[in-house]
């Protein structure tokens, strides 16, 4: 089985510079708009793989090599604090960063470390939610993480027999 380090990163180049986008999604959070903050916010809306900091990290150390890896870091965890993208903890301790911050669930391939969107709701959601908030806790997210082998691996495996 490989871990998530080791899946391959699909680099889909997006066309033009288009920010304004993000520039205001960070100031309707009331967040400095700064130029990592706005990279890594268009890296994370263009390439919709559940990129983990390491491939982050990679994918702009090529154009700007003074960039630290905690900086990156630093910067995904302000944008999660405020809510502009998620991050999940389906592979463990490694987080991956997902630019969809709206519920949806996931389903990881433990063979290529791939993340899945699954974009179904939960019939029971607000049971779930009156249940946990009747005890006067309050939920801040909700993940749903499945996992095992997806479409493609499997087919693979099944042609290797
Ligand atoms: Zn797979
Ligand atoms: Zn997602």
């Amino acid at each position: 089985m490989l871990n998530c380090n080791e899946y391959n990163l699909v680099i889909v180049t997006s066309k033009g510079e288009y920010v304004e986008k993000y520039v205001k999604l960070l100031k309707k959070n009331d967040l400095k708009v700064t130029p990592q903050r706005i990279k890594i916010l268009k890296y994370l809306d263009t390439h919709r793989t559940h990129s983990a900091v390491g491939e982050i990290y990679s994918f702009f150390k090529k154009s700007i090599p003074s960039l630290s890896k905690t900086t990156v870091y630093n910067s995904l965890d302000t944008l999660k604090e405020h809510g502009l993208i998620q991050a999940l903890s389906i592979c463990g301790s490694e987080h991956r960063y997902d630019f969809k911050n709206e519920m949806h669930h996931h389903f990881l391939c433990k063979k290529c470390g791939k993340i899945y969107d699954i974009d179904f709701k939960c019939p029971n959601i607000k049971e779930i939610r009156k249940e946990i908030e009747s005890s006067g806790h309050h939920i801040k997210e909700v993940h749903g993480y499945f996992k095992g082998t997806c479409n493609e691996c499997y087919q693979m495996e099944k042609n290797s027999e």
